[in-house]
Formats: C-alpha cells, sequence, structure tokens
C-alpha cells in the first residue's frame, strides 16, 4: 500500500472506509480478463461486487502461473492418514485439473450445473472443486465424514448432476465408507446422474454401470489442456451448507469475484505469507475455512500448502508437531478446540519435536480462551509466534476481524476488524455500545459475502438482515472495550440471563478451562424458577484428573471468583466427552435438549 502514500495502518483504516475505492485497490491486483464498470452496487441487502467485470478465480490460482517459474513450485505437501505422501507442483495441479475439466465437459456439466464433492482430505478434492470453476459448474463440498443422510439432503436442496467422490477415506486408521453412504443417498436423489469414484482405499465396493465411472479411468486419455471459462464476477463459485451449530444448514452461495479479491488480500496480509513460506490451515476443506484457505486463497497467493488427511493424535498425539518438524511448516492456522485436546495431552508431546521453523500461528472457529491462548504461544510458538486471532464465518467468506501481524494483541481478542470493514457491537435498539456485551454486526457490505441462501433470498433477509435493517447480523455475541478490540462471546443463542445478568457461556467455560484440572467445558442454562436460568457445565478432565466432590465444589467457586458468584454454576457433570459438530464446536443446544428431555432437532452434523 506504500506506493498509494499512506503512512501506517491508522491511517490506512481510516482511507479503507471508502470502500469503493478500497476494494477496487485490491482488486487491480488479480489478473482480470475485463476490468469492473463499478466497485460496488449495494440494494441492501443484495451486494454486487466488480459489476461488469470478467474474471475466473482458477486463472488467479493456477493457469496465470504457468508461463511463470511458478510452474514447478510446490502447490501442496499431502499427507494421508496412514503416512503416504505425495506432492504436487503448480504445474501438476493444472494439468490435473485440466483432464477432469475435460472428462466432466465431456459428461456434458456446463457452466451453472451443481456437482457435489464428497470427497477425504486427498488433493482429489481441490482438484475436483477447481475444474468445477474452471467450467463454471458450481461446486459444494460435502464434508467426508457426513453421513448419507446429510449428503441427499444437501444433494436435493442443490438439484446435483455429479457426485465426486472415492471409495474411502481413512480416519484414525479406519476406513470411512464415501462410496457407500453416496449409494445409499442416491437411493432418493433423482437429480444425480453420474457418479465418479476416486481409488483411494482399495475398498470392495459396487460400482453401478450406467452410473458410476472410476476417476482414473475417466481422465486417462485426457488431455493436459483445458479452456478456462470468462466468468461474470458476480457468476456463483460454490453452494457451502453450514456446519449446522445452531440449527439446519443454510446453503451459503459465493461468486467468483469479490471472493477471489477479499480472501487473497486476507491471507496476504493477516498471516504475511511469502514466497517461501509453509503455510498449514489445519482445517478439513469441507468448511469454509479449508475452501478460502486451504484451497483459494494460497494458490491465488502462489505459496506452498500442507494438506493432511488424518487427525491430529493418531497414530499419537504428537501427529501434528512431526507434521511441521517434517515439512518446517512456518505458519500454521488451528482451532482452540485442537488447542484444548493437546492441552489435556500435556505439553510432552511438543516437546518431543523442532518447531522452530515456525514464525506465526493462527486461531478460528471460536473464541480461544486466554489459558489455551497461552498454552499455544508457549508450547507451539514456543513464545516467539504472534497468534492471529481471526474471527469470521461460513458467510463472510473470509477473515473480517483480525489483527495483523503488526497489531498490538491481547490474548482471547481477535482485535479490530481489518481494513475495509465496518464491525461493530450494537445493543437491542441498534444503537453502537462499548464495554457491555451485545449483538456482533457489520455495518457496510464487503466483496466475500455471501450473496445469498441457495434458492432462499427470504431466510437470507430474515436470517442476517431483518434484526437491524441494512445491518448486517452475525449471530455472535460480542463485547468492543475502549480501545476497539472486540471479544467475541459465543453465539446469541448461546447467551444466559441468570437473575437478570447476560453471561456469554464462553466466558463460564473458560473460566472454567483456566482451572488446572480441566481439559474442556460446556455450559447452558436450565430454566429456574427464580433466577430464570441456572449455569449447568459439563466438564471433561485432563489426563490424571478424577471426578470428586471435592472438585466439584472448588469448580463452582473457581467460576463464582473468576467471573462473579452469578455465574457459579447450579451444577457440574463429568464427562467423557462432548456433542461436537464434525468442524470441532461444542453443540451446546444437544446438551441442552437431552438434559431437558426435547428434540433433539437437526443432528446431521453431528460429530458422534
Ligand atoms: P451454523 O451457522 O450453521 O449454526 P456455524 O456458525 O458453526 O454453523 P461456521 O460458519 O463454520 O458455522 O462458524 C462461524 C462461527 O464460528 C462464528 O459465527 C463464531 O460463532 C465462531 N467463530 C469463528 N471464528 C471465531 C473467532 N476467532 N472467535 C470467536 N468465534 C469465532
Ligand atoms: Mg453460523
Amino acid at each position: 500500500m506504500d506506493e498509494r502514500g499512506i503512512k501506517d495502518y491508522d491511517e490506512l483504516l481510516e482511507r479503507a472506509k471508502d470502500i469503493e475505492w478500497f476494494w477496487g485497490e485490491i482488486a487491480k491486483e488479480l489478473d482480470w480478463f475485463k476490468p469492473w464498470d463499478r466497485v460496488l452496487e449495494w440494494n441492501p441487502p443484495f451486494a454486487k461486487w466488480f459489476v461488469g467485470g470478467k474474471i475466473n478465480i482458477v486463472h488467479n490460482a493456477l493457469d496465470r502461473y504457468m508461463k511463470t517459474p511458478h510452474r514447478d513450485k510446490l502447490a501442496y505437501i499431502w499427507e494421508g492418514d496412514p503416512g503416504d505422501t505425495r506432492k504436487l507442483t503448480y504445474g501438476d495441479l493444472y494439468e490435473d485439473v485440466n483432464r477432469l475439466t475435460n472428462a466432466l465437459r465431456g459428461l456434458g456439466v456446463r457452466k451453472g450445473d451443481r456437482i457435489m464433492i464428497y470427497l477425504p482430505m486427498i488433493p482429489e478434492l481441490p482438484i475436483s472443486m477447481l475444474a468445477c470453476a474452471k467450467i463454471g459448474a458450481i461446486h459444494s463440498v460435502i464434508f467426508s465424514g457426513f453421513s448419507a443422510a446429510a449428503l441427499k439432503e444437501r444433494i436435493n436442496d442443490a438439484g446435483a448432476k455429479i457426485v465426486i467422490t472415492a471409495d474411502g477415506g481413512y480416519r484414525r486408521g479406519k476406513v470411512v465408507p464415501t462410496k457407500r453412504n453416496t449409494d445409499e443417498a442416491l437411493g432418493d436423489a433423482p437429480s444425480v446422474e453420474k457418479v465418479i469414484v476416486v481409488r483411494r482405499t482399495g475398498e470392495d465396493i459396487e460400482m453401478i454401470r450406467g452410473r458410476d465411472l472410476w476417476w482414473h479411468e475417466l481422465l486417462k486419455d485426457q488431455p493436459a489442456m483445458a479452456d478456462t471459462e470468462i466468468m461474470d464476477s458476480e457468476d456463483i463459485l460454490y453452494i457451502l451448507y453450514t456446519s449446522g451449530t445452531t440449527g439446519r444448514p443454510k446453503g451459503v452461495v459465493q461468486v467468483h469475484g469479490g471472493y477471489a479479491v477479499q480472501i487473497y488480500n486476507t491471507l496476504k496480509w493477516v498471516f504475511d505469507l511469502k514466497e517461501d513460506d509453509i503455510w498449514w490451515c489445519t482445517a478439513d476443506v469441507g468448511w469454509v475455512t479449508g475452501h478460502s484457505y486451504i484451497v483459494y486463497a494460497p494458490l491465488i497467493l502462489g505459496v506452498t500448502s500442507v494438506m493432511f488427511e488424518g487427525t491430529p493424535d493418531y497414530p499419537e498425539p504428537d501427529r501434528w508437531w512431526s507434521i511441521v518438524e517434517r515439512y518446517k511448516v512456518t505458519v500454521l492456522y488451528a482451532t482452540p478446540t485442537a488447542i484444548r485436546m493437546f492441552m489435556k495431552f500435556r505439553e510432552k508431546w511438543p516437546a518431543k519435536h523442532d518447531l522452530s521453523s515456525l514464525r506465526l500461528l493462527g486461531a478460528v472457529g471460536e473464541p480461544i480462551n486466554p489459558e489455551a491462548w497461552v498454552w499455544y504461544y508457549e508450547f507451539i510458538g514456543r513464545g516467539r509466534c504472534q497468534i492471529m486471532d481471526t474471527w469470521w464465518q461460513t458467510e463472510t467468506g473470509s477473515f473480517l476481524v483480525s489483527p495483523l501481524p503488526i497489531t498490538p494483541l491481547k490474548p482471547g481478542s481477535a482485535t479490530k476488524p481489518l481494513p475495509g470493514i465496518e464491525a461493530d457491537v450494537f445493543d437491542g435498539n441498534g444503537n453502537p455500545i462499548v464495554g457491555k456485551g451485545g449483538y456482533a454486526v457489520i455495518k457496510t457490505p464487503w466483496p466475500a459475502m455471501l450473496r445469498t441462501l441457495y434458492k432462499d433470498p427470504e431466510r437470507y433477509k430474515e436470517v442476517y438482515w431483518t434484526r437491524f435493517p441494512g445491518v448486517y447480523l452475525a449471530g455472535d455475541a460480542a463485547r468492543k472495550d475502549d480501545d476497539g478490540y472486540f471479544w467475541f462471546q459465543g453465539r446469541l443463542d448461546d447467551v444466559l440471563s441468570v437473575s437478570g445478568h447476560r453471561l456469554g457461556t464462553m466466558e463460564i467455560e473458560s473460566a472454567l478451562v483456566s482451572h488446572p484440572a480441566v481439559a474442556e467445558a460446556a455450559v447452558i442454562g436450565k430454566p429456574h424458577e427464580v433466577k430464570g436460568e441456572a449455569v449447568k457445565a459439563f466438564v471433561i478432565l485432563r489426563q490424571g484428573r478424577s471426578p470428586s466432590e471435592e472438585l466439584e465444589k472448588d469448580l463452582k467457586e473457581w467460576v463464582a471468583k473468576e467471573i462473579s458468584p452469578i455465574a457459579r454454576p447450579d451444577e457440574i457433570e463429568f464427562v467423557k466427552s462432548l456433542p461436537k459438530t464434525r468442524s470441532g464446536k461444542i453443540m451446546r443446544r444437544v446438551l441442552k435438549a437431552k438434559e431437558l428431555g426435547q428434540a433433539l432437532g437437526d443432528v446431521s452434523t453431528l460429530e458422534d
């Protein structure tokens, strides 16, 4: 930005309030087939960015590198759950994408068709997404751990023509039967014409004649060159169903232009990625984190990424640290859930490995409680690496509130909105408030914002834009402090009201986890005659600690002391596990429904 005569970050934040100027400048850093006529067309709540511009995200992620030395640079260092590895250069990726592009075109796939991708974390997953985007077909990736029922529901919502899957995937040494699930789902999914099957595990599976095609046979004779469809910047890139922590999943719609611009910019600035970085985003590509920051943004930036099929603690709790050491990962992006799991196993596991390649850390998915923050900082970053706590959502497409490496940090805070983003905290009447919990909102549109919910613009309006007209309601509770720093407190639905005091479940959980005996905690509110709601906590203890009445009393006092006597749990239950979404988030509504003997609702996204 220096060339634009901006002296420092504060001045940049100030100038970036002119969002059309700011995003217009950033967008010039990408390759466009035709420049836009207007940066923004805003008919609340519907935004169009880079109107009239022609682009294809895949041209920016792959094609344009083919005449540069980048062609031979590694795009992915991949490791499978069993320990097998593959390395793909940008050139390799480009050729595979082209082969699949040709094969899909041969099957009649055209711009606008929907393709379901139900694959484990193998290189064929990004290859499939990129091939769809290259054609202008719309991909919808379904996390490979989802059940047949969850897959069917999403296939039917999207009206998909083709499903790309594998015979199976590996998870903790066991096979995940993706093909069998697909067969089951397709019993009741009439839109699907063909199923493309990657051979991953060599499982004995049934191939249905006329419908099922082996990936390797289909691609064998395809040319390694293919044309890239020229897309309008507002043409749909993908549909991604949200993880479903709060209810029925929503089909979030993203487009080629604005999305490319903002994910590229945020990855570049927040993690300050350079030519020789080895970037590892540990999410699954089935989540938005993987879409934006394993597939599209790192490729647009031209960096090398690590991609890992397995789980953090298999076969041993040092799997991740061994990967960091072996591939010399420089920037690691993980979830607080994973960090808390590692805390439970204790420091001895990372201590076995040389983690000196790391220079920066990141967190996403939930508020990171200060205890986990400090542990991450000390035992993984070894006191040398800042932690970028990035707040965002499937709907936002890219980081919105996050530090940059130069931002002074406060552990547990995602700091401030990024340049070009106007976030705030409102009270119930839509007035900005400071120092108190309220509704997290975004006041101006941003390029990677969802365009709508697929086939459901009414739900889009109602969920995000009705509470405060013309303002985006994130659905999270947050507090802004005197320095303008944001403290996300969890979901609005998870906020408790105890004797007239509003308490974030996260706040109480964070206090519990700061007790030396506690590994994880989940808090719910139970109806209470006097107090309105009473606090109930579910607690997982650290290794080596066991439940006792004394500990229970101790924990209650601890919370009273850490937060306030109002927050003191009425009940504590020691448990071995907590219900989580497959993206690792605690499903408090499931705990609550079970506790109160109510119906569980949609549990298609539940891990166990
Ligand atoms: P659904 O909307 O279907 O219920 P979900 O909200 O869990 O599912 P995601 O879009 O994957 O689906 O998650 C976004 C949410 O994750 C945010 O709204 C917020 O509650 C939480 N979150 C993400 N990053 C952070 C962060 N850095 N700090 C605090 N909370 C975060
Ligand atoms: Mg959400």
